[in-house]
């Protein structure tokens, strides 16, 4: 008999954000009642929980943002905000029955294959041990965040937040205030804090393109139409066709494009007045090689007077402020990172041992990779959900999510059904796969800055290079060939 702190599960789900909740929704949906749902955190939300600085919103239009299987029609605007997110995910496990399958607070920190036995052995920082069949891990890429590698950042004497792990208690009325950073965190933090702080620097090593935001709040007469589920439904198709048309916009020469950087050009001429600020806020690389920031507020923070951007690069952080390259010294309160995630190695602190012992790091010296993002070669009963080459700089990671949901639900009836023991993606299909997939991305758009999308070898490990759609049909229904099956005499 297990001990209490031993448990066995048909599959275990690590992460409970978007894609954690979609595959346990399926799952139940799918009359698979024995699996749990372990998060690190003490709420589910996974991003959204982590999420909560001022002015957090999604990036997306909401009604792409909720799955097509639960739409919301309560969404108070079009760009809902992070506590709106996470009500919608809070709402949605409590309506799927998912609450008593989390396990929140818990930390996996190992996963060893066990090939006799014929599941994962894993083990919570805490010593619970778990046994599964399937390891579904749904971390996605935004999880870990990155702190700046600035000497001294230890040392600063007071308090120092992450976008990723903010902490409301930290006053900012009146007070001097750092951001380093400009990406898409910054741009949606920056101006509440510009309107709080007495004054705020904004440490910018590069500008990003910035596109208006079409953001609006939904109405009585919205909320009662998207309680139609054809409207719903068309109104959801609508956004995820647009948003497929700013994809088109990465392709040189395309029409979009010229339409996109018009757009940039448009928003930076008439919300800067000062030539010199104009001039710093213009991206030096390719629009569309980092993710598109869409905000009417950024460029309108920055030209406050409270607000200074500074692009000289930081020299070291010190007790009372920053010092820059150039010798001057900003005399700071609080200092504010937005410097975003490590991303170049999925599963971060979470060691996971394949066939014969194989340590995942070592599966992914030169780079994360994965059959789809899904599946790894020499790691059976594996599937990871938001994986390596499924990140997009242009839409919602909701119809990346849906779709590999299906594709591991299958990959598992596939073996239940044969009697098998455990499924594996091809050696050879995942290498085929990844070569096809890298040979597009060679001279693309992503390859032409640094991003979170690279590996530090330079290769891109995140980001998928075509549309959704393509996407969604490639992965729907795992193709048979790809995949082997162990048998019982393994
Ligand atoms: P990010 O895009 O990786 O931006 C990090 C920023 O920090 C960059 O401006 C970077 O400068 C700067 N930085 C890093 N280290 C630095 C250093 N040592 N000195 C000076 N500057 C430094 O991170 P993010 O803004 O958190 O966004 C990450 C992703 O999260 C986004 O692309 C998006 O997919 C997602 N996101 C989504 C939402 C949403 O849906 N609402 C909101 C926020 C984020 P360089 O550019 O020069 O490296």
């Amino acid at each position: 008999m297990d001990s209490p702190h031993e448990s066995r599960h048909r599959v275990v789900v690590l992460g409970a954000g978007m894609s954690g909740l979609c595959m346990g929704i399926r799952l139940k949906r799918g009359g698979i009642d024995d699996f749990v749902i372990v998060e690190k955190q003490p709420g589910l939300g996974g991003t959204w929980w982590d999420t909560r600085y001022p002015g957090a919103q999604v990036d997306v239009p909401a009604p792409a943002y909720a799955f097509s299987f639960a739409p919301n029609p309560d969404w108070s605007r079009r760009f809902a905000d992070a506590a709106e997110i996470q009500s919608y995910q809070q709402a949605l496990a409590g309506r799927e029955g998912l609450l008593p399958h989390l396990r929140l607070g818990e930390t996996l920190v190992e996963a060893c294959w066990d090939e006799a036995a014929a599941e994962w052995r894993l083990r919570t920082a805490a010593g619970a041990t778990l046994h599964a069949r399937w390891l579904v891990c749904s971390t996605g890429p935004l999880s870990p965040p990155r702190w700046p590698d600035l000497p001294g950042l230890d040392r600063f004497a007071g308090p120092r937040l992450h976008s990723a792990r903010w902490d409301d208690a930290v006053p900012i009325e009146g007070r001097r205030v750092g951001v380093i950073g400009t990406g898409s965190s910054a741009a949606q933090l920056v101006p509440p804090l510009a309107r709080k702080a007495a004054r705020l620097v904004v440490f910018q090593r590069s500008a990003n393109w910035v596109l208006p935001r079409l953001d609006r709040r939904y109405h009585a007469l919205d909320r009662w139409l998207a309680r139609r589920p054809a409207y719903a439904r068309l109104v959801r198709r609508g956004w995820v066709g647009v948003l497929e048309q700013v994809r088109r916009g990465f392709d040189d020469g395309h029409p979009m494009r010229f339409l996109l950087h018009s757009l940039a050009h448009g928003l930076r001429h008439a919300q800067v007045r000062d030539p010199a600020l104009r001039a710093a806020l213009a991206p030096r690389y390719p629009l569309g090689c980092r993710r598109l920031i869409f905000s009417n507020t950024y460029y309108p923070a920055l030209a406050r007077p409270n607000v200074q951007l500074d692009t000289t690069p930081i020299a070291a952080v010190e007790p009372d402020g920053l010092r820059l390259a150039d010798g001057r010294g900003h005399p700071l309160d609080v200092l504010v990172c937005a410097t975003g995630f490590d991303t170049a190695r999925p599963l971060a602190g979470f060691a996971v041992h394949g066939l014969g012992g194989r340590h995942l790091d070592d599966a992914w010296a030169e780079g994360a990779q994965a059959h789809h993002g899904i599946s790894v070669a020499g790691f059976p009963n594996l599937f990871l959900l938001l994986g390596p080459n499924t990140a997009t700089g242009h839409t919602s990671t909701l119809l990346f999510i849906e779709p590999a949901v299906e594709h591991v639900l299958a990959c598992m009836a596939r073996t239940e059904a044969a009697g098998a023991r455990a499924i594996e993606v091809r050696a050879e299909a995942m290498a085929a796969h990844n070569a096809a997939l890298q040979a597009r991305l060679v001279g693309s758009v992503w390859s032409r800055c640094h991003s979170w999308y690279r590996a530090g070898n330079g290769r891109i490990v995140a980001l998928f290079p075509g549309s959704a759609a393509e996407y969604a049909a490639a992965v729907r229904v795992p193709r048979e060939h790809d995949y082997r099956l162990h048998d019982g005499a393994a």
